[in-house]
């Protein structure tokens, strides 16, 4: 079950995968064949359900490109 959802803000994000990095779970990476119409690479997710909301990726992240929901 995925307790957890991230919304990314993809033309905001500048590629820089330092959320990717602060990751606790390291489920975030740079997505090579996924860019924005800037032509920075996007940010995807290996596995959704491993994710456990702290929201480290949000906080640091330097363009406010994610937010961190919490299902149901
Ligand atoms: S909320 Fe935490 S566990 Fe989930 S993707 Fe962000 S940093 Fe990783
Ligand atoms: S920290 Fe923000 S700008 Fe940098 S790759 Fe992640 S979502 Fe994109």
């Amino acid at each position: 079950m995925v307790k957890y959802e991230l919304k990314f803000n993809d033309e905001h994000c500048k590629g820089c995968g330092l959320c990717a990095n602060f990751c606790m779970r390291n489920i975030l990476y740079l997505d090579d064949e996924r860019i924005n119409k800037s032509g920075y690479n996007l940010i995807s997710i290996t596995d959704p359900a491993l994710c456990v909301g702290c929201a480290y990726c949000a906080i640091i992240c330097p363009d406010s490109v994610i937010e961190v929901k919490k299902n149901g």
